[in-house]
């Protein structure tokens, strides 16, 4: 291996192409947005050694990806043909997605344990990884390798080999995805954008990468930050990281709470720059308040790139695509059309977690697991030559979850921690699990005996998931009084994403879904509702439970479900997730009696509300005041500063304040519009 430094582009390719014997028939070496991606017409080759690509990695520290010369690839029909032939029919191939800009095919399968690699490794997708990461993933312990792990390294070794055949007859780079039980309509959006706009993003990737890897031009790590939005509120989270050579913008949300656009909007007006500058958007996770405004800066002329993890593209699209419909319903204008989130996926760039990936010329970038919903993620920026690191936690639950494991926390380095405090006050302490799970079924038995309703309004995703599997298995264990459980269709839709994506659930739910296919967002109680029809079925005589969207009574089929709920004194409205100020469900739950709500018809709706209410605390994706505590005292040994943003201004200032005096660590409650100087 060469010992040469490569820094410049020039030096990159020199060990490249120095290491990479003849055999492996290399066509191109070009960038693919933050990875460089190597064209070869001997894919077999390059898979069989992978030791040479890794070890280039090694010396270069870049990410590599290995391409197939677009010479070798088949049409995509002779491709579909080929792996029909070659994968075992009992693996039931529901369908095939070519994705021409990078020349891989997708092949989603119904049995994926009958053939699939171990879920996240990319054979020769060569990742940098932080090695200090704590991983949940068990290790083979060291004494002696059991049968059973033999057994299990020999069942990779055939099924590396079919996937090594499949690429080798195709020419096209194979993975294998478990298929939902349902199709997924946003993942299906994804998919047409990719292929409507494969020679467009051919050729962003390419310019990314150009911006990317061009070389540095100040040494200096000076830093700062720039808030945006959701600093002492919650809502619209969005900051600009600036340093001499580079512009990152994290998360770009709406407050789905204000009225009026001053306080609803991230406040982009104050930069005095246009958006062309900014080098990249990084995206924690999908919910509205972090990523509601991305089409508005793609419809105002953003064109480059979006980072986020897999999961998070076709959530955010299907929260992006709701939000056009809830205007459209609601006889509003809609922020921003379809065409500016296709512009969004056009332009995003998914990321695994604990991959260190080049972002811009001085700035790395790794996603960790946050625990909040799914593909929520830790941003992990290192600055200049890692001298400094900035860790942002987007919503972050340090504590397990039916869904998902507790956010991750050893990071190997972090001298700025920016972390939210949705319940950052001192009484924001949830109880125990069984204990939020005791009282939410104690709350629907008494409705449901007294023939009564229950609404639950949820987020479609996150809350929605958890719920669901917690009245399954109450309803299963006869511990809940059995009822219909009717779920509007956006939920159902957040679930299936949920199945196609199970390497970032718990280790359980991922086995119960790949090796098992006990898909634990389906059950015998639960309905979809697709048609109004069904609604009306939700609605008649007789104890049920209904979960509809949005979660904080703000549009979406939620209302129509509670004009009618409302009257009835033997329902309830039972609330799960955080209500932001301003919103009905805040309203609704801080005791309004009656409401007012526009009618489809543009007349003044009023609402008595004769319905019990209550809020079931603990099912959040939130960590409560003690997760937050322990997790900034976990970082404490490396921390020189903490920045606490995303909660009311009472939370982020008593936060801030019991991390001053408990640790010592110096912690602002940064305002919206203020320049905070890091280094
Ligand atoms: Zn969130």
């Amino acid at each position: 291996m060469s010992k040469v430094k490569a820094n410049s582009v020039q030096s990159i390719i020199g060990v490249i192409l120095q290491n990479i014997p003849s055999d492996a028939a290399l066509t191109k070496i070009e960038y693919e947005g933050p990875t460089i991606a190597i064209y070869t017409k001997n894919p077999r080759y390059l898979l069989e050694n992978n030791t040479i690509i890794s070890s280039i990695v090694k010396s270069i520290k870049k990410r590599i990806v290995v391409r197939t010369d677009e010479s070798i690839r088949k049409s995509e029909e002779d491709a579909r043909k080929i792996i029909m032939q070659m994968i075992p029919k009992e693996v039931g191939i529901v369908g095939t997605f070519f994705d021409t800009a990078l020349g891989e095919v997708t092949v989603e399968v119904k049995k994926p344990w009958i053939l699939t690699q171990e879920e996240g490794v990319e054979e020769e997708e060569a990742d940098i990884r932080e090695r200090d990461e704590a991983s949940s993933e068990a290790s083979i312990p060291d004494t002696g390798v059991s049968a059973q792990a033999q057994a299990y390294i020999q069942k990779q070794k055939q099924i590396q080999a079919l996937i090594t055949d499949l690429i080798d007859s195709t020419g096209w780079k194979v993975r294998i995805r478990k298929a939902s039980h349902i199709a997924s309509e946003s993942m299906k959006q994804v998919n047409y954008a990719k292929k409507l706009f494969a020679n467009e993003r051919y050729r962003l990737l390419r310019s990314v990468g150009e911006s990317i890897f061009r070389p540095r031009l100040f040494e200096s790590t000076e830093a700062t930050l720039i808030t945006l939005g959701g600093f002492s509120e919650v809502g619209r989270s969005c900051m600009l990281l600036m340093t001499r050579e580079s512009k990152i913008l994290l998360d770009c949300g709406i407050n789905p709470g204000a009225n009026e656009s001053i306080n609803a909007f991230p406040r982009l007006d104050i930069l005095g720059f246009d958006l062309e500058e900014i080098d990249a958007i990084v995206i924690s996770h999908a919910h509205l308040d972090h990523t509601g405004f991305l089409p508005l800066l793609f419809k105002h002329g953003y064109r480059g790139p979006v980072y986020c993890t897999e999961p998070t593209l076709p959530l955010m699209t299907l929260i992006q695509m709701d939000m056009i419909k809830v205007a459209a319903g609601e006889g509003e204008l809609p922020l921003y059309a379809e065409r500016d989130v296709r512009e969004v996926i056009k332009h995003t760039i998914t990321l695994p977690y604990k991959t260190v990936t080049d972002i811009a010329p001085d700035i790395k970038l790794v996603f960790s697991n946050a625990g909040h919903i799914l593909g929520s993620a830790t941003v992990h920026l290192h600055i200049g030559n890692g001298d400094h690191n900035i860790v942002y936690t987007g919503d972050l639950k340090y504590g397990r979850s039916q869904l998902f494991d507790s956010a991750s926390w050893n990071y190997p380095r972090v001298e700025t921690l920016i972390i939210e405090s949705t319940y950052g006050a001192k009484e924001d302490v949830m109880p125990s699990r069984e204990e939020v799970e005791s009282n939410f079924v104690g709350s629907i038995n008494k409705v449901l005996m007294d023939g009564g309703k229950v609404l639950i309004p949820v987020p479609a995703v996150g809350r929605a998931q958890e719920i669901l599997m917690v009245i399954d298995h109450h309803m299963k264990a006869g511990k809940m009084v059995e009822a219909p459980v009717f779920i509007e269709g956006m939920i159902s839709e957040a679930s299936a994403i949920h199945v196609a994506h199970p390497e970032y659930l718990t280790r359980e739910l991922r086995q119960r879904i790949l090796e098992v296919d006990d898909n634990p967002f389906t059950s015998e109680y639960f309905t979809t509702v697709e048609h109004t029809s069904q609604r009306e079925e939700a609605l008649r005589e007789g104890p049920t439970i209904i979960m509809a969207t949005s979660g904080m009574l703000e549009g979406g089929p939620v209302i129509e479900y509670f004009k009618s709920i409302a009257k009835d004194p033997r329902n309830k409205i039972l609330f799960v997730s955080y209500q932001v100020n301003g919103t009905l469900g805040r309203r609704v739950l801080d005791g309004s009696r009656q409401v007012s709500l526009m009618g489809r018809d543009g007349k003044i709706e009023v609402i008595d509300i004769m319905a019990q209410v209550e809020k079931i605390e603990g099912f959040s994706g939130h960590s409560d005041y003690n997760q937050l505590m322990a997790y900034v005292n976990k970082l404490k040994p490396k921390l020189r500063r903490v920045i606490v943003n995303h909660g009311e201004r009472r939370k982020v200032e008593n936060l801030a304040s019991s991390i001053y005096r408990i640790f010592k660590t110096p912690a602002a409650a940064p305002m919206v519009r203020e320049a905070i100087r890091l280094y």
